[in-house]
């Protein structure tokens, strides 16, 4: 099955869109229709040749671009929006060219006390958006399952401290509203990567979304669980690329890099990198969030604890605050001479 693509241009009405949509009904065509932010595209599943639909799409003056868009979901697609997407979640934070969002705090939340220290150091050194987990996914049932509700208070408590906004995330269809009336952003984990009914839940919710990529899954079934969530009207999708399992033991997963370049090249969606997970070890997580940021991502979600060693939760991969502090002030660095040589278009120059 080819998929074709229109997007129309900015400005046109809804008039014109259903005028289009009408049109193509009339020829027997199953057209989709969906607005992201200010953009809205038709989309087109068509098993007939295309260069007559394509032509016809590309006639009407309120398209401005047409494509086909088969090998990647229409929504999640580059060319839905013609540009990256901004994914705002405050006045200040948002996901945006330009910027680089470093989400930081313990893996689970934990006391009143422990939550309070970390979120007050990860915000001194820089940190925009503040992490903690409530709700555990853990491999063993024997594991700390985290505090569920009453951490979701002490997030609402440390996020009204800090003044900062709060990614956590939901792992049942039963904790998204409660979840999504404290947090910021509602985190998708690798282990429901491919929760659908999730997934449309947390579209629902009024809220950013955090897509992990699932620890098995491909590039094409990540984009086609984010386009679940584009799917259900929500545009706010940031990916993450938090590693995958391959044939390689020393690391507790291995963190995709070509992944973040390639879906940064596939999609307008945000993408973060999460090196902690994905390493599982402090002593990789600043040099592969530095090659994050090299690689184009736009921000990374790092495990921070003040006492690692006793940690209920993933304590290894925690950077203590002072590490932390390292880590923003080379990224700030690393940035800073990217930004003196800006990047060369290579798409442009490899099709002329
Ligand atoms: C987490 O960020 O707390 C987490 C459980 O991550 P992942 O789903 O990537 O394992
Ligand atoms: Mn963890």
């Amino acid at each position: 099955m080819v998929v074709l693509l229109a997007r129309f241009h900015l400005g046109t009405t809804s008039e014109n869109h259903e005028e289009l949509v009408n049109a193509l009904h009339r020829r027997g065509y199953h057209p989709n229709r969906r607005t992201l932010h200010n953009r809205t595209v038709v989309y087109v599943p068509n098993t007939a040749p295309t260069a007559e639909l394509a032509a016809f799409l590309a006639a009407n003056p309120a398209v401005e671009h047409v494509e086909d868009v088969t090998a990647t979901p229409p929504l999640v697609s580059a060319s839905s929006t013609g540009a990256p997407t901004t994914v705002r979640i405050n006045r200040t934070v948002s996901f945006s060219p330009g910027e680089f969002v470093v989400m930081a705090g313990p893996c689970a939340v934990e006391s009143p006390d422990q939550l309070a220290t970390i979120a007050h150091e990860v915000a001194r050194s820089g940190a925009t958006v503040l992490r903690g987990g409530v709700f555990k996914p853990r491999t063993s049932p024997y594991s700390f399952q985290g505090l569920g509700e009453r951490g979701l208070s002490l997030l609402a408590a440390a996020a009204e401290a800090t003044g900062l906004p709060v990614v956590t995330e939901v792992t049942d269809v039963a904790h998204v509203q409660r979840t999504a009336e404290v947090a910021d952003i509602l985190q998708v984990g690798t282990r429901n990567a491919q929760n659908f009914s999730l997934l449309k839940e947390v579209a629902l919710a009024g809220r950013p979304v955090l897509l992990k990529r699932g620890f098995g899954c491909t590039v094409d079934e990540w984009l086609h669980a984010a386009e679940y969530v584009l799917n259900e009207g929500n545009a706010d999708v940031v990916l993450c690329e938090r590693g995958i399992r391959t044939f390689e033991g020393a690391t507790r997963f291995t963190l995709d890099i070509s992944a973040v370049a390639l879906v940064k090249h596939l999609s307008h969606l945000p993408v973060v990198v999460d090196p902690s997970h994905a390493s599982g070890r402090r002593e990789l997580v600043e040099p592969l969030a530095l090659a994050a940021a090299a690689a184009g991502a736009d921000g990374i979600l790092v495990d921070v604890h003040h006492e690692g060693a006793a940690a209920l939760c993933d304590g290894d991969q925690a950077l203590a605050p002072d590490q932390f502090s390292h880590l923003t002030n080379r990224l700030r660095a690393l940035r800073t001479g990217l930004a003196a040589a800006p990047e060369a278009n290579l798409l442009v120059s490899a099709r002329e």
